[in-house]
């Protein structure tokens, strides 16, 4: 068996990326190089947008897209909360508050019918997060945006690649994130993108993700003299948050084979769908997919029905060496936002859709090393888990 059916994600390496690496670290570049640009450069050529600005991590590229609206202390944020933390956690960095609006659980994406009704005179962006790979409806979400005049920002990590109505993902809300975490779809170990086709913006990222710094060429005002050559100033409160020029070129390297990872992700979709179809006690929502987007394929999950014990399901699929896994956790059930924004326990009403999508949700292992027999072996496992379980039961 696959031993690396175990996790739910893995990277895809191979020797020309090894190679590429190499080259990297015999350069004259650690940082701050040639790599990053020419990174950024293919990035941007790839999704077909204006500005890439290459950062640390898919978390410093969320805090960066929110912090360089310069919202006022206080302002809101509508954001899904079936998600990874940082979609979340990248607002309150902002000291800005996030509101949650429930989902669609067709979907898993943010409920776009549901989002207007979270708008208040405080509300300046919605951040959604396309789920799994899924595109959210962002021609909704952009006719909310437009007629309230709110910023977008899209967190695209699970969706290297995806796209929307022709368009790829990346150049469609005001600001997108995008994270190349080993699980994702294509890595630089850590490291993440912000896109934008803003000027302004993308020039204000540039600098966050360096200490806010300004260099004695772009200086407006001279403090130590016209020859002051070692001048610089510091325009706002950046960190720094820069991706090396090793990390750079294993992505540039990555980036080559993006389109062969989602094929082959979308191969392994197929093939669960085909093999889970009819079997009882279970849904496969990525069996319904609207052929006009395109998937990047970054989660295989499925939902268990409502008599099925989801821990029990877990860990039988453990003992037989399949990383079943479950997530997400709604980010208001965490103890430091229910202290942060005072929730009570009653705050799970509000969004029945996330709390029956978080009940109910395994996400199964997928990607692109994986072979047709993992699939039907985690496929076979899964059926005599629910039989298992069943027998169990009665
Ligand atoms: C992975 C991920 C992030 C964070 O990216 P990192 O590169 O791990 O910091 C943010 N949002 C979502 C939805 C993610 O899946």
């Amino acid at each position: 068996m696959n031993p690396f059916l175990k996790s739910y994600g893995r990277q895809s390496i191979d020797e020309e990326d090894i190679q590429a690496v190499a080259e990297a670290l015999r350069s004259d570049f650690l940082t701050t190089g040639p790599k990053v640009e020419e990174f950024e450069k293919k990035f941007s050529e790839y999704i077909g947008c204006k500005h890439a600005i290459a950062v640390a991590n898919g978390t410093a590229a969320l805090e960066l897209a929110v912090q360089c609206l310069q919202l006022s202390p206080g302002s809101e944020v509508i954001v899904t909360p079936l998600t990874f933390m940082a979609s979340a956690n990248c607002i309150l960095y902002n000291n800005l508050k996030p509101v949650f609006c429930d989902i669609d659980i067709k979907t898993l994406n943010i409920n776009p019918e549901k989002t207007e009704a979270k708008i208040t005179k405080k509300t300046k962006a919605i951040l959604y997060v396309d789920f799994g790979g899924r595109p959210c409806e962002i021609d909704k979400l952009s006719k909310i945006a437009k007629k309230h005049n709110l910023y977008l920002i899209e967190d695209a990590c699970h969706a290297v690649g995806g796209g929307y109505h022709g368009k790829k993902l990346g150049c469609l809300a005001d600001l997108t994130t995008f994270s190349f975490h080993p699980v994702k779809t294509i890595t630089t170990g850590e490291g993440g993108m912000v896109t934008t086709e803003n000027d302004e913006f993308a020039e204000r990222i540039r600098m966050l993700r360096n200490h806010g710094m300004l260099k004695n060429d772009k200086l407006k005002l001279r403090k130590y003299g016209k020859d002051a050559f070692y001048e610089y100033d510091m325009a706002y409160l950046g960190r720094n948050y820069r991706l090396t020029d090793m990390q750079c070129a294993l992505g540039i390297s990555q980036l080559k084979k993006i389109e062969s990872f989602i094929e082959k992700r979308a191969k392994l979709v197929e093939l669960y769908n085909k093999l889970f179809k009819g079997v009882r006690g279970i849904s496969t929502p990525l069996a319904n997919i609207d052929k006009e987007n395109k998937y990047s394929w970054h989660l295989y999950y499925i939902l268990l029905d409502k008599g099925i014990n989801k821990n029990k399901f877990l860990n039988f699929m453990k003992s037989k060496g399949v990383g079943a896994h479950s997530f997400y956790i709604p980010i208001y059930n965490f103890s430091y936002y229910q202290e942060r924004l005072g929730l009570g326990k009653e705050i799970k009403k509000e969004y029945p859709a996330a709390e029956e999508a978080f009940s109910r949700i395994v996400i199964l292992p997928l990607f692109p090393s994986m072979s047709e027999e993992d699939v039907k072996y985690i496929v076979e496992c899964a059926k005599e888990t629910i039989k298992a379980i069943k027998e169990v039961r009665t």
